[in-house]
């Protein structure tokens, strides 16, 4: 859903996104039944919770530096789930949260590649490319709606 704006190979780079620490555990991804049902077919040790309609790794309580990585994370090939992947990972590092009564495009800030473009870049792709699909996705799944963490700047209100 970014091709436009982020190359896969950056991507296939980093992996940041994939492997998260204790600070930045809330933000694993949401699955649906269907995505987490794929995912046990060819990781059928991982463990999920339960999320308002919604499914999310059970991840043990990490300490200092420790690390959880994705158990779709392939080291060679990137995630196993390919274009299968959850939501909100077909759209990170845009992330839709929660600011009052209203919802809010943002962006994370340990994306280095996205997070130093220009906001008005940022905004045009939101506006031309993916917003809609986002506050859509959110109607049906509210789930991946997040609760506001102020260190993600916002980009765009909903109407
Ligand atoms: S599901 Fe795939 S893209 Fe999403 S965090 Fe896991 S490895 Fe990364």
């Amino acid at each position: 859903m970014l091709k436009k704006i982020l190359s896969n190979k950056k991507c296939a780079e980093c992996r940041l996104c994939c492997v998260f620490d204790r600070y930045d555990v809330w933000e694993t991804p949401v699955f649906t039944e269907e995505t987490k049902n794929l995912l046990l077919e060819k990781r059928p040790d991982t463990q999920f919770i339960t999320k308002e309609g919604g499914y999310l790794f059970r991840v043990n309580e990490l300490v200092e530096n420790e690390l959880f990585y994705c158990p779709a994370l392939d080291n060679k090939t990137g995630c196993i789930l390919g274009d299968d992947k959850p939501f909100d990972c077909r759209i990170w590092p845009y992330r839709i949260m929660k600011i009052g009564d209203k919802r809010a495009i943002t962006i994370a800030p340990i994306c280095d590649e996205l997070f130093n473009r220009p906001i008005s870049e940022l905004v045009k792709f939101l506006k031309d490319e993916l917003a809609e699909k986002i506050f859509e996705y959110a109607d049906t799944h509210p789930e991946i709606v997040k609760e506001y963490d102020d260190m993600y700047p916002v980009l765009m209100f909903e109407r």
